[in-house]
Protein backbone atom coordinates (compact mmCIF):
# COMPACT_ATOMS: atom_id res chain seq x y z
CA UNK A 1 0.00 0.00 0.00
CA UNK A 2 0.69 3.66 -0.87
CA UNK A 3 2.35 5.09 2.26
CA UNK A 4 -0.20 7.86 3.49
CA UNK A 5 0.76 11.39 3.99
CA UNK A 6 -1.08 14.72 6.13
CA UNK A 7 -3.17 14.09 8.87
CA UNK A 8 -5.95 10.66 9.02
CA UNK A 9 -7.37 8.47 11.42
CA UNK A 10 -6.59 4.82 11.90
CA UNK A 11 -7.98 2.30 13.80
CA UNK A 12 -6.40 -0.01 16.30
CA UNK A 13 -8.44 -2.19 17.94
CA UNK A 14 -11.20 0.28 19.82
CA UNK A 15 -8.84 3.51 19.13
CA UNK A 16 -9.24 5.91 16.62
CA UNK A 17 -5.99 7.19 16.45
CA UNK A 18 -4.93 10.45 14.37
CA UNK A 19 -1.65 10.47 12.16
CA UNK A 20 0.71 12.80 11.13
CA UNK A 21 2.38 11.12 7.75
CA UNK A 22 3.79 7.79 9.27
CA UNK A 23 3.35 8.74 13.31
CA UNK A 24 0.93 8.97 15.41
CA UNK A 25 0.19 12.27 16.92
CA UNK A 26 -0.15 11.37 20.41
CA UNK A 27 3.68 9.95 20.29
CA UNK A 28 4.35 13.18 18.69
CA UNK A 29 3.01 14.94 21.97
CA UNK A 30 4.67 12.32 24.44
CA UNK A 31 7.99 13.20 22.89
CA UNK A 32 7.89 16.74 23.08
CA UNK A 33 6.58 15.80 27.10
CA UNK A 34 4.04 18.04 28.62
CA UNK A 35 4.62 20.52 25.50
CA UNK A 36 2.83 24.11 26.11
CA UNK A 37 -0.52 24.55 24.45
CA UNK A 38 -1.34 25.06 21.78
CA UNK A 39 0.99 24.31 18.89
CA UNK A 40 0.56 22.76 15.33
CA UNK A 41 1.82 20.50 13.90
CA UNK A 42 2.86 20.73 9.91
CA UNK A 43 2.69 17.66 7.13
CA UNK A 44 5.20 19.08 4.32
CA UNK A 45 4.49 15.65 2.58
CA UNK A 46 0.51 17.09 2.26
CA UNK A 47 1.76 20.58 0.97
CA UNK A 48 3.88 18.74 -1.34
CA UNK A 49 1.47 16.50 -3.00
CA UNK A 50 -1.20 19.42 -3.03
CA UNK A 51 1.87 21.55 -5.37
CA UNK A 52 2.06 18.02 -7.45
CA UNK A 53 -1.64 18.12 -7.89
CA UNK A 54 -2.01 21.57 -9.28
CA UNK A 55 0.83 21.26 -11.32
CA UNK A 56 -0.09 17.67 -12.51
CA UNK A 57 -3.57 18.99 -13.55
CA UNK A 58 -2.26 22.28 -15.16
CA UNK A 59 0.37 20.33 -17.19
CA UNK A 60 -2.84 18.64 -18.84
CA UNK A 61 -4.10 22.13 -20.05
CA UNK A 62 -1.91 21.56 -23.03
CA UNK A 63 -0.88 24.02 -24.95
CA UNK A 64 -1.79 26.60 -22.80
CA UNK A 65 1.18 27.29 -20.89
CA UNK A 66 0.35 27.08 -16.90
CA UNK A 67 1.76 27.75 -13.77
CA UNK A 68 1.04 27.88 -10.16
CA UNK A 69 2.03 31.31 -8.03
CA UNK A 70 1.21 30.23 -4.50
CA UNK A 71 -0.47 33.11 -2.35
CA UNK A 72 1.62 33.67 0.54
CA UNK A 73 -0.68 35.79 2.27
CA UNK A 74 -2.29 32.77 3.14
CA UNK A 75 0.70 31.52 5.33
CA UNK A 76 4.10 33.25 5.08
CA UNK A 77 5.91 30.86 7.13
CA UNK A 78 9.47 31.01 5.19
CA UNK A 79 9.79 27.28 5.94
CA UNK A 80 7.47 26.80 3.23
CA UNK A 81 9.72 28.41 0.66
CA UNK A 82 12.23 26.75 -0.33
CA UNK A 83 9.65 23.83 -1.12
CA UNK A 84 8.04 26.08 -3.34
CA UNK A 85 10.85 27.36 -4.86
CA UNK A 86 12.05 23.44 -5.58
CA UNK A 87 8.93 23.19 -7.45
CA UNK A 88 9.26 26.45 -9.55
CA UNK A 89 6.05 27.48 -7.84
CA UNK A 90 5.59 31.53 -8.28
CA UNK A 91 4.54 33.43 -5.12
CA UNK A 92 1.96 36.08 -4.92
CA UNK A 93 2.56 38.66 -2.51
CA UNK A 94 0.49 41.54 -0.72
CA UNK A 95 3.20 43.75 1.18
CA UNK A 96 6.36 45.03 1.24
CA UNK A 97 7.33 42.55 3.46
CA UNK A 98 6.18 39.69 1.72
CA UNK A 99 7.87 40.81 -1.31
CA UNK A 100 11.16 41.17 0.45
CA UNK A 101 10.92 37.53 2.10
CA UNK A 102 10.11 36.61 -1.56
CA UNK A 103 13.42 38.02 -2.84
CA UNK A 104 15.77 37.12 0.04
CA UNK A 105 15.06 33.42 -0.55
CA UNK A 106 16.18 33.58 -4.31
CA UNK A 107 13.19 33.70 -6.22
CA UNK A 108 13.45 35.60 -9.07
CA UNK A 109 11.95 39.01 -9.57
CA UNK A 110 9.73 37.78 -12.83
CA UNK A 111 8.53 34.89 -10.77
CA UNK A 112 7.20 37.67 -7.83
CA UNK A 113 3.93 38.93 -8.05
CA UNK A 114 3.05 42.59 -5.74
CA UNK A 115 -0.83 42.68 -5.60
CA UNK A 116 -2.69 45.11 -3.35
CA UNK A 117 -4.87 47.81 -3.20
CA UNK A 118 -3.44 50.17 -1.30
CA UNK A 119 0.31 50.24 -1.88
CA UNK A 120 3.21 51.85 0.56
CA UNK A 121 6.01 54.03 -1.33
CA UNK A 122 8.67 51.58 -0.50
CA UNK A 123 6.91 48.75 -1.48
CA UNK A 124 6.62 50.12 -5.18
CA UNK A 125 10.03 51.06 -5.23
CA UNK A 126 10.93 48.10 -4.09
CA UNK A 127 9.16 46.07 -6.73
CA UNK A 128 10.06 48.29 -9.43
CA UNK A 129 13.73 48.23 -8.65
CA UNK A 130 13.62 44.64 -8.52
CA UNK A 131 11.84 44.00 -11.70
CA UNK A 132 8.63 42.25 -9.49
CA UNK A 133 5.56 41.79 -11.45
CA UNK A 134 2.75 44.66 -10.15
CA UNK A 135 -0.78 44.23 -10.37
CA UNK A 136 -2.22 48.19 -11.32
CA UNK A 137 -5.09 48.01 -9.17
CA UNK A 138 -6.48 51.59 -9.69
CA UNK A 139 -5.77 54.63 -11.45
CA UNK A 140 -4.25 56.76 -8.54
CA UNK A 141 -1.94 53.31 -7.94
CA UNK A 142 -1.03 53.62 -11.62
CA UNK A 143 -0.02 57.07 -11.44
CA UNK A 144 2.37 56.31 -8.63
CA UNK A 145 4.10 53.34 -10.28
CA UNK A 146 4.59 55.72 -13.37
CA UNK A 147 5.88 58.38 -11.01
CA UNK A 148 8.18 55.99 -9.09
CA UNK A 149 9.20 54.36 -12.76
CA UNK A 150 10.19 57.70 -13.93
CA UNK A 151 11.97 58.58 -10.97
CA UNK A 152 13.67 55.29 -10.71
CA UNK A 153 14.06 55.46 -14.70
CA UNK A 154 13.16 52.15 -15.08
CA UNK A 155 10.58 49.95 -16.82
CA UNK A 156 7.35 48.77 -14.53
CA UNK A 157 6.24 45.43 -15.75
CA UNK A 158 2.48 45.30 -14.63
CA UNK A 159 -0.72 43.40 -14.67
CA UNK A 160 -3.87 44.86 -14.48
CA UNK A 161 -6.40 43.73 -11.49
CA UNK A 162 -9.44 43.75 -13.31
CA UNK A 163 -12.93 43.45 -10.92
CA UNK A 164 -14.75 40.90 -13.47
CA UNK A 165 -17.98 41.69 -11.26
CA UNK A 166 -18.50 37.88 -10.17
CA UNK A 167 -19.30 36.19 -7.13
CA UNK A 168 -20.01 32.57 -5.96
CA UNK A 169 -22.97 33.27 -3.31
CA UNK A 170 -21.98 30.67 -0.88
CA UNK A 171 -18.90 32.84 -0.01
CA UNK A 172 -19.44 35.41 2.98
CA UNK A 173 -19.41 38.68 2.41
CA UNK A 174 -15.71 39.20 3.68
CA UNK A 175 -14.21 36.84 1.15
CA UNK A 176 -16.01 38.13 -1.64
CA UNK A 177 -13.53 40.40 -3.66
CA UNK A 178 -15.40 40.79 -7.07
CA UNK A 179 -18.98 42.70 -5.91
CA UNK A 180 -19.67 45.64 -8.04
CA UNK A 181 -18.25 47.82 -4.95
CA UNK A 182 -15.53 45.88 -4.17
CA UNK A 183 -12.38 47.66 -2.97
CA UNK A 184 -10.33 45.78 -5.18
CA UNK A 185 -9.09 46.55 -8.95
CA UNK A 186 -10.81 48.34 -11.53
CA UNK A 187 -14.26 46.99 -13.24
CA UNK A 188 -13.93 45.80 -16.06
CA UNK A 189 -16.41 48.23 -18.14
CA UNK A 190 -14.04 51.13 -16.97
CA UNK A 191 -10.65 50.17 -17.79
CA UNK A 192 -10.48 52.93 -20.49
CA UNK A 193 -8.55 55.97 -18.49
CA UNK A 194 -5.97 53.02 -17.55
CA UNK A 195 -5.49 51.56 -20.75
CA UNK A 196 -4.90 55.44 -21.95
CA UNK A 197 -2.56 56.21 -19.62
CA UNK A 198 -0.38 53.37 -20.06
CA UNK A 199 -0.72 53.88 -23.70
CA UNK A 200 1.11 56.98 -23.05
CA UNK A 201 4.61 55.51 -21.62
CA UNK A 202 4.06 52.28 -22.87
CA UNK A 203 7.80 50.46 -23.59
CA UNK A 204 8.81 53.98 -21.95
CA UNK A 205 8.23 53.69 -18.35
CA UNK A 206 5.94 50.71 -18.28
CA UNK A 207 4.97 47.41 -20.19
CA UNK A 208 1.26 45.97 -20.26
CA UNK A 209 2.05 42.03 -19.86
CA UNK A 210 -1.74 41.40 -18.80
CA UNK A 211 -4.56 40.54 -16.91
CA UNK A 212 -5.35 39.94 -13.38
CA UNK A 213 -8.78 39.03 -11.06
CA UNK A 214 -9.68 37.35 -8.20
CA UNK A 215 -13.92 36.36 -7.62
CA UNK A 216 -12.87 35.84 -3.14
CA UNK A 217 -12.16 32.52 -1.77
CA UNK A 218 -13.17 29.53 0.01
CA UNK A 219 -15.41 29.01 -4.10
CA UNK A 220 -16.71 25.73 -4.86
CA UNK A 221 -18.89 26.55 -7.48
CA UNK A 222 -16.56 26.55 -10.53
CA UNK A 223 -18.91 27.29 -13.03
CA UNK A 224 -18.32 30.93 -11.78
CA UNK A 225 -14.66 30.67 -12.34
CA UNK A 226 -15.48 29.65 -16.30
CA UNK A 227 -17.63 32.66 -16.38
CA UNK A 228 -14.70 35.12 -15.21
CA UNK A 229 -12.60 33.64 -18.13
CA UNK A 230 -15.09 33.89 -20.61
CA UNK A 231 -15.33 37.91 -19.72
CA UNK A 232 -11.48 38.06 -18.78
CA UNK A 233 -10.14 36.24 -22.32
CA UNK A 234 -12.08 39.47 -24.33
CA UNK A 235 -9.64 41.83 -23.16
CA UNK A 236 -6.37 40.36 -24.69
CA UNK A 237 -6.07 42.92 -27.63
CA UNK A 238 -2.21 42.05 -29.12
CA UNK A 239 -2.73 45.26 -30.95
CA UNK A 240 -3.40 47.60 -28.93
CA UNK A 241 -0.99 46.18 -26.30
CA UNK A 242 1.80 43.96 -27.81
CA UNK A 243 3.46 42.20 -24.79
CA UNK A 244 0.02 40.68 -23.52
CA UNK A 245 1.02 37.32 -22.85
CA UNK A 246 -0.09 37.04 -19.15
CA UNK A 247 -3.79 35.68 -17.43
CA UNK A 248 -3.78 35.75 -14.13
CA UNK A 249 -7.47 34.30 -12.65
CA UNK A 250 -6.26 34.14 -8.59
CA UNK A 251 -7.07 31.72 -6.48
CA UNK A 252 -10.15 30.96 -4.13
CA UNK A 253 -10.81 27.54 -3.94
CA UNK A 254 -12.39 25.99 -1.22
CA UNK A 255 -11.30 22.70 0.82
CA UNK A 256 -13.09 19.97 2.35
CA UNK A 257 -12.99 21.76 6.06
CA UNK A 258 -15.72 19.44 6.78
CA UNK A 259 -13.38 16.44 5.73
CA UNK A 260 -16.82 14.98 3.73
CA UNK A 261 -13.92 12.72 2.26
CA UNK A 262 -12.80 11.26 5.43
CA UNK A 263 -16.26 10.29 7.35
CA UNK A 264 -16.91 7.03 8.09
CA UNK A 265 -19.54 4.43 6.97
CA UNK A 266 -21.67 5.61 10.42
CA UNK A 267 -22.88 8.79 8.55
CA UNK A 268 -23.06 8.33 5.36
CA UNK A 269 -26.51 8.75 5.04
CA UNK A 270 -25.87 12.36 5.41
CA UNK A 271 -25.98 14.19 2.14
CA UNK A 272 -22.66 15.83 1.14
CA UNK A 273 -22.34 18.69 -0.65
CA UNK A 274 -19.33 18.35 -3.17
CA UNK A 275 -16.63 20.45 -2.62
CA UNK A 276 -14.41 19.83 -6.40
CA UNK A 277 -10.48 18.68 -5.98
CA UNK A 278 -8.06 20.90 -7.38
CA UNK A 279 -8.35 18.16 -10.39
CA UNK A 280 -11.88 19.43 -10.68
CA UNK A 281 -11.25 22.50 -11.43
CA UNK A 282 -8.57 22.70 -13.32
CA UNK A 283 -10.44 20.51 -15.50
CA UNK A 284 -13.72 22.82 -15.09
CA UNK A 285 -11.22 25.32 -16.53
CA UNK A 286 -9.80 23.98 -19.10
CA UNK A 287 -12.59 24.56 -21.67
CA UNK A 288 -12.92 28.40 -21.57
CA UNK A 289 -8.96 28.93 -22.19
CA UNK A 290 -9.42 27.53 -25.75
CA UNK A 291 -10.16 30.79 -26.75
CA UNK A 292 -7.30 32.02 -25.47
CA UNK A 293 -3.93 32.61 -28.22
CA UNK A 294 -1.67 29.71 -27.27
CA UNK A 295 1.10 32.28 -26.68
CA UNK A 296 -0.68 33.38 -23.52
CA UNK A 297 0.36 31.45 -20.09
CA UNK A 298 -2.27 30.89 -17.26
CA UNK A 299 -1.71 32.02 -13.75
CA UNK A 300 -3.01 30.28 -10.99
CA UNK A 301 -2.81 31.54 -7.82
CA UNK A 302 -4.40 29.36 -4.93
CA UNK A 303 -3.25 30.05 -1.37
CA UNK A 304 -5.78 27.98 0.96
CA UNK A 305 -5.97 24.70 -1.25
CA UNK A 306 -2.53 24.56 -1.35
CA UNK A 307 -1.68 24.43 1.95
CA UNK A 308 -4.95 24.93 4.86
CA UNK A 309 -4.71 20.70 5.15
CA UNK A 310 -1.44 20.63 5.85
CA UNK A 311 -1.60 21.79 9.07
CA UNK A 312 -3.64 21.11 12.53
CA UNK A 313 -3.64 23.00 16.15
CA UNK A 314 -3.34 21.00 18.97
CA UNK A 315 -4.99 22.00 22.28
CA UNK A 316 -5.73 20.79 25.54
CA UNK A 317 -9.42 20.77 27.24
CA UNK A 318 -9.35 23.18 30.14
CA UNK A 319 -12.50 22.21 31.32
CA UNK A 320 -16.75 21.87 30.48
CA UNK A 321 -19.47 23.60 32.15
CA UNK A 322 -23.30 24.13 31.54
CA UNK A 323 -24.79 27.37 30.15
CA UNK A 324 -28.29 27.04 30.44
CA UNK A 325 -29.01 24.46 27.40
CA UNK A 326 -25.43 25.18 25.98
CA UNK A 327 -22.71 22.39 27.17
CA UNK A 328 -19.35 24.32 26.47
CA UNK A 329 -15.86 22.75 26.19
CA UNK A 330 -12.97 25.25 27.40
CA UNK A 331 -9.95 24.91 25.27
CA UNK A 332 -6.80 26.53 25.59
CA UNK A 333 -6.51 27.31 21.50
CA UNK A 334 -8.53 30.37 20.64
CA UNK A 335 -9.36 32.90 18.07
CA UNK A 336 -5.69 34.49 18.48
CA UNK A 337 -4.71 31.19 16.31
CA UNK A 338 -7.53 30.64 14.43
CA UNK A 339 -9.71 33.68 13.55
CA UNK A 340 -11.79 32.24 10.89
CA UNK A 341 -14.69 31.03 13.01
CA UNK A 342 -14.65 34.03 14.61
CA UNK A 343 -14.40 36.56 11.64
CA UNK A 344 -16.49 34.67 9.52
CA UNK A 345 -18.35 32.06 11.60
CA UNK A 346 -16.22 29.63 9.65
CA UNK A 347 -15.86 25.70 9.77
CA UNK A 348 -12.68 23.56 11.47
CA UNK A 349 -13.11 20.49 12.06
CA UNK A 350 -12.07 19.28 15.49
CA UNK A 351 -11.84 15.71 16.85
CA UNK A 352 -9.40 14.00 19.83
CA UNK A 353 -5.79 12.62 18.94
CA UNK A 354 -7.01 9.53 20.41
CA UNK A 355 -10.57 8.08 21.02
CA UNK A 356 -11.97 5.25 21.28
CA UNK A 357 -14.86 4.49 19.18
CA UNK A 358 -17.15 3.62 22.09
CA UNK A 359 -16.84 7.06 23.86
CA UNK A 360 -20.28 8.28 24.03
CA UNK A 361 -20.26 11.72 21.81
CA UNK A 362 -22.42 14.38 23.08
CA UNK A 363 -22.48 18.10 21.47
CA UNK A 364 -20.46 21.22 22.99
CA UNK A 365 -19.92 24.42 22.15
CA UNK A 366 -16.02 24.40 21.27
CA UNK A 367 -14.82 28.08 23.33
CA UNK A 368 -11.20 29.56 24.10
CA UNK A 369 -10.79 31.53 26.64
CA UNK A 370 -10.18 34.79 25.19
CA UNK A 371 -12.47 37.59 26.93
CA UNK A 372 -14.35 38.34 24.12
CA UNK A 373 -17.95 36.23 23.14
CA UNK A 374 -16.93 35.99 19.64
CA UNK A 375 -14.09 33.99 20.53
CA UNK A 376 -15.51 29.83 20.02
CA UNK A 377 -13.70 27.43 17.62
CA UNK A 378 -16.89 25.14 16.61
CA UNK A 379 -20.44 25.35 17.77
CA UNK A 380 -22.53 22.04 18.59
CA UNK A 381 -19.62 20.13 18.07
CA UNK A 382 -20.04 15.91 18.91
CA UNK A 383 -17.25 15.32 21.06
CA UNK A 384 -16.81 12.48 24.10
CA UNK A 385 -18.71 12.78 27.21
CA UNK A 386 -15.80 12.14 28.94
CA UNK A 387 -13.38 15.30 28.25
CA UNK A 388 -11.43 16.54 30.82
CA UNK A 389 -8.83 18.89 31.21
CA UNK A 390 -5.58 17.92 29.65
CA UNK A 391 -7.29 15.81 27.12
CA UNK A 392 -5.45 17.15 23.49
CA UNK A 393 -7.70 17.82 20.92
CA UNK A 394 -7.05 18.44 17.07
CA UNK A 395 -8.39 21.39 15.61
CA UNK A 396 -8.07 20.30 11.71
CA UNK A 397 -7.30 22.46 8.24
CA UNK A 398 -5.71 25.48 10.32
CA UNK A 399 -2.81 25.94 7.50
CA UNK A 400 -4.39 28.80 5.56
CA UNK A 401 -5.46 32.31 7.11
CA UNK A 402 -4.69 30.98 10.62
CA UNK A 403 -0.81 31.83 11.99
CA UNK A 404 -0.60 34.51 9.31
CA UNK A 405 -3.10 36.10 11.13
CA UNK A 406 -3.13 35.12 14.50
CA UNK A 407 -2.80 38.19 17.10
CA UNK A 408 -1.54 38.63 20.79
CA UNK A 409 -4.92 39.81 21.97
CA UNK A 410 -4.71 39.15 25.13
CA UNK A 411 -1.27 38.86 25.72
CA UNK A 412 -1.23 35.23 24.23
CA UNK A 413 2.27 33.97 23.09
CA UNK A 414 1.91 32.75 19.36
CA UNK A 415 2.33 28.75 19.31
CA UNK A 416 5.20 26.89 18.15
CA UNK A 417 4.59 25.18 15.26
CA UNK A 418 6.61 21.76 14.40
CA UNK A 419 6.39 19.12 11.76
CA UNK A 420 8.65 15.77 10.91
CA UNK A 421 11.93 15.26 8.98
CA UNK A 422 12.68 12.72 6.89
CA UNK A 423 13.86 10.37 9.52
CA UNK A 424 9.99 11.55 11.47
CA UNK A 425 12.44 13.25 13.74
CA UNK A 426 10.60 16.68 15.31
CA UNK A 427 11.82 19.83 14.13
CA UNK A 428 11.09 23.08 15.63
CA UNK A 429 9.91 25.39 12.74
CA UNK A 430 9.13 28.44 15.39
CA UNK A 431 9.55 28.89 18.71
CA UNK A 432 6.38 29.66 21.10
CA UNK A 433 6.56 33.29 21.89
CA UNK A 434 7.44 34.12 25.22
CA UNK A 435 6.09 37.23 27.35
CA UNK A 436 9.19 39.22 26.40
CA UNK A 437 8.75 38.65 23.08
CA UNK A 438 5.02 40.41 23.03
CA UNK A 439 7.07 43.59 25.41
CA UNK A 440 10.00 43.80 22.73
CA UNK A 441 9.01 46.37 20.94
CA UNK A 442 7.47 48.85 23.43
CA UNK A 443 9.81 51.81 24.46
CA UNK A 444 9.57 51.72 28.00
CA UNK A 445 12.00 53.39 30.46
N1 LIG B 1 -4.85 36.08 -5.02
C1 LIG B 1 -5.30 37.19 -4.40
C2 LIG B 1 -5.15 38.48 -5.08
C3 LIG B 1 -5.91 37.11 -3.15
O1 LIG B 1 -6.34 38.22 -2.55
C4 LIG B 1 -6.04 35.85 -2.54
C5 LIG B 1 -6.72 35.70 -1.25
O2 LIG B 1 -7.81 36.14 -1.02
C6 LIG B 1 -5.55 34.72 -3.20
C7 LIG B 1 -4.97 34.86 -4.43
C8 LIG B 1 -5.62 33.34 -2.59
O3 LIG B 1 -6.91 32.94 -2.32
P1 LIG B 1 -7.16 31.49 -1.72
O4 LIG B 1 -6.31 31.36 -0.51
O5 LIG B 1 -8.60 31.47 -1.40
O6 LIG B 1 -6.79 30.50 -2.78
Amino acid sequence: MAAKYGFYYKKDGRDDRLFLDQTPVKQIIERLSSPPTPFSLYSFNQFRHNINSYQRALNDLEPIRARLSYSMKANYNPHLLPILKSSKVMLTTVSGGEMQLALSNGFEPSTIIYNGNGKTDDSIEMAINAGVLLNVDSLFDLEIILQYAHQLKKIANVLIRVNPILSDSNVHEYNVTASQTSKFGTNIDELEPIYKLIENEHDKWIRLFGFHCHLGSTISNTQVIVECIEKMVKLFDNKRFPHLRILNIGGGLNIDYKRYANRTATNQDEKYPSIPTIEDYVHAIKEPLKSLPNTIELIVEPGRSLIANSCILITRVLGQKQTGSIRQLVVDASMTECIRPALYQAYHHIDTVNSSTTDERIPYDVVGPVCESGDFLGKQRCLPKTLKRGDFLAIFDIGAYSSSMSSNYNMRPRPAEYTLDEQEQIKVLRRRETNEDLLRTYCVE
